[in-house]
């Protein structure tokens, strides 16, 4: 019995390290299968497939989209959708684009207060067209200007802070829609991070499920027992399947590890089938 870990990200969008290296991370913690759910991008699927064939991970199609709720984001990940879907890769790159119109902001921002840097100066650490606050947080602890990722956001990146610039984003029941038109199953990311509970989670959980969401997060590095045991039973409840991962970032979120999360992760594996059943394709 090896463990799942749906919820990881690469250099492919805002993680600082490359897919091969996740599944080596992966294997090392036993993880059996994954999925590399980088942000509004998909590029990093076929390194993630070369490299986990020698070593018998199953890795699944996976992707993370923002949407918009009320003036804070919800997180909806997709998961078994076929990934040459052109109306979905165009969809994704619309999303990317929206990136590049923020980003420039942000940084004219921290000109304003006194940070020196330039928008090249951020695309070129990322490396990637799906460019996120997270690199930007990265350059700003290269350049000396803070001393961990936290501390970026915290000072200048976070919602409400001086530096932050809202971007467009799509509606959940977009979101939600564009995943199941590649044949996927779209999961709520983290429930933890909608600060609803109780009677509004439900009714939030409700709405999304009559827009087409098959599943939640039930499973996540920083969810307390109480919160995991209390998710689980929302999903049982509303009929919607579970999974779980760690969220991994690397460098931007150093206390969590692939598989493991904070070290208290256990995503089961039986939960893999259920979801693959759920998918179109
Ligand atoms: P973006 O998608 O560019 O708006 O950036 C949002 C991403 O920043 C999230 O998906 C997280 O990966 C990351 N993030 C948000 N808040 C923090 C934080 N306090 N510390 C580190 N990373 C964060
Ligand atoms: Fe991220
Ligand atoms: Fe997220
Ligand atoms: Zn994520």
């Amino acid at each position: 019995m090896g463990r799942l870990d749906l919820h990881l990200h690469s250099t492919h969008s805002d993680g600082s390290q490359p897919p091969a290296e996740i599944i080596a991370m992966a294997h090392k913690a036993d993880v059996r299968a994954l999925a590399i759910t980088d942000h509004d991008i998909l590029t990093g699927l076929p390194d993630a497939v070369e490299a986990a064939r020698p070593l018998g991970i199953d890795v699944i199609p996976g992707v993370e989209i923002s949407s918009r709720f009320d003036d804070d984001e919800l997180h909806i990940l997709g998961y078994y959708f076929d990934p040459a879907d052109p109306t979905l890769l165009a969809r994704l790159k619309t999303l990317r684009e929206s990136r590049h119109r923020r980003n420039p902001l942000i940084v004219e921002r921290l000109r304003d207060l006194g940070v020196s840097l330039t928008y090249d100066e951020v695309r070129e650490l990322a490396g990637t067209d799906a460019v996120g606050r997270p690199h930007i947080a990265r350059l700003l602890m290269e350049k000396g200007h803070v001393k961990t990722a936290k501390e970026a956001f915290d000072r200048y990146l976070a919602r409400g802070k001086a530096a932050y610039v809202a971007r467009e984003l799509p509606e959940p029941t977009e979101a939600i829609r564009w995943i199941r038109d590649a044949g996927g199953v779209a999961v709520l990311a983290h429930p933890l991070w909608v600060k609803r509970t109780g009677e509004a989670l439900r009714k939030l959980c409700e709405k999304l499920k009559e827009a087409g969401l098959g599943g939640i997060e039930v499973h996540y590095s920083t969810h307390t027992p109480q919160q995991t045991s209390d998710f689980l039973n929302l999903a049982r409840h509303l009929d919607l399947l579970v999974t779980g991962g760690s969220d991994y970032h690397g460098l931007t979120k150093p206390d969590i590890e692939v598989g493991t999360g904070r070290g208290n992760l256990t995503v089961p594996d039986k939960l893999l089938e259920p979801l693959k059943n759920a998918a179109a394709i």
